[in-house]
């Protein structure tokens, strides 16, 4: 699987096959785990998932951001959805990506564009999560972050078990509230764990540091061991539901989300859209290459 898993990686890096897939459409099995292409699209899944009990995050994908033009562009559209957010009165939030708007091309600038995001989601007192992307993006993140929440109190951001630094960053960001995931990106061995019971040791630990220690935490998987033992935990230790929540990606473990949704946990799902999915798409094909089933589904179920 490893093998497969640095295939997938490289392709989701791959800048020619993405603007190929973003010319040639929606395609590819990716509208099961893509929320539409815009923003009346995705406010209508939204407005579904509410129905059923579940809260959202909005991502606006974006990948391979290295001009001022398409980070002011990006800014702008995620401005769009908040105000669709608010103006439609639907339960979510925002996460977005710091290299979508600017962090690869200079930190000053990256930082304008998102206190103007902060700014406008703070008025609707609105959470917004800092994504967190490859290593060399970890630090920039958390220092805008910081940076940030001198003005604003609605941000956040995330934690990668796969890194050996997760520990001491749980602990040093304990304050804000944070999304605890796996990590999705190829890491080198020295800065990232590479054995998956490693990872899943340092996730457990994580989430059980900042469940018992932090603000909100969002405990963000598909793996329902780790949700199991989650909901053990919160119970042997009295944390109550309003201290954290669930998360899963847009069209993966469907029966799941409605289940932990039903037995009153709070549950969010992280709600991607757009014409620029290819990246997004590949990675989660990385992490399991059976989901490459829900595209071969929806290629032979036209
Ligand atoms: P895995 O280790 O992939 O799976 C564990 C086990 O769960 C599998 O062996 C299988 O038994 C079961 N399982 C998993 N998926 C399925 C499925 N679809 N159907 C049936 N069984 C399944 N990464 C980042 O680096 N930065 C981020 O900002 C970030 N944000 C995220 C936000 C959300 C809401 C989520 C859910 C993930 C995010 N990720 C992010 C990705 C994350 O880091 C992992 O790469 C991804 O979630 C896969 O790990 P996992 O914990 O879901 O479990």
């Amino acid at each position: 699987m490893p093998i497969l898993r640095d295939f997938f990686i490289k392709l989701s890096e791959n800048q020619l096959l993405n603007s190929a897939a973003q010319r040639y459409g929606f395609k590819l099995g990716a509208q099961s785990v893509v929320a539409g292409t815009n923003i009346p699209e995705v406010i209508e899944s939204m407005k579904e998932l509410n129905r059923q009990g579940i809260s959202c995050t909005v991502d606006n994908l974006g990948e391979f951001v290295y001009e001022r033009s398409e980070a002011i562009k990006a800014k702008e559209q995620i401005l769009e959805v908040i105000e669709a957010i608010h103006e439609n009165g639907v339960e979510g939030h925002i996460s977005v990506k710091p290299s979508q708007l600017g962090l690869d091309i200079d930190y000053d600038f990256c930082y304008e564009n998102l206190m103007e995001i902060v700014g406008k989601a703070h008025e609707y007192n609105m959470h917004v999560n800092f994504d967190q992307e490859t290593y060399a993006r970890l630090q920039p993140t958390f220092d805008l972050m910081e940076k940030i929440s001198e003005t604003y109190d609605n941000v956040g951001s995330v934690i990668q078990s796969y890194f050996f630094n997760a520990k001491e960053n749980v602990e040093k960001y304990k304050n804000f509230r944070l999304r605890i995931v796996k990590g999705a990106y190829k890491e080198p061995a020295d800065v990232a764990y590479q054995d998956k019971q490693d990872i899943d040791l340092n996730f457990i630990e994580i989430i059980e540091y900042h469940l018992l220690h932090g603000k909100f935490t969002s405990i963000a998987t598909h793996d329902h061991n780790v949700i199991n033992h989650v909901k053990q935990f919160v119970k042997d230790n009295n944390i109550s539901k309003d201290k954290f929540e669930f998360q899963m990606l847009y069209g993966f473990r469907k029966d799941m989300q409605l289940d932990l949704a039903k037995e009153g946990y709070n549950f969010c799902t992280y709600v991607p859209f757009g014409s620029d999915w290819y990246g997004y798409f590949m990675r989660r094909l990385a992490e399991r290459p059976q989901n490459i089933n829900l595209v071969t589904k929806q290629v032979f179920n036209k």
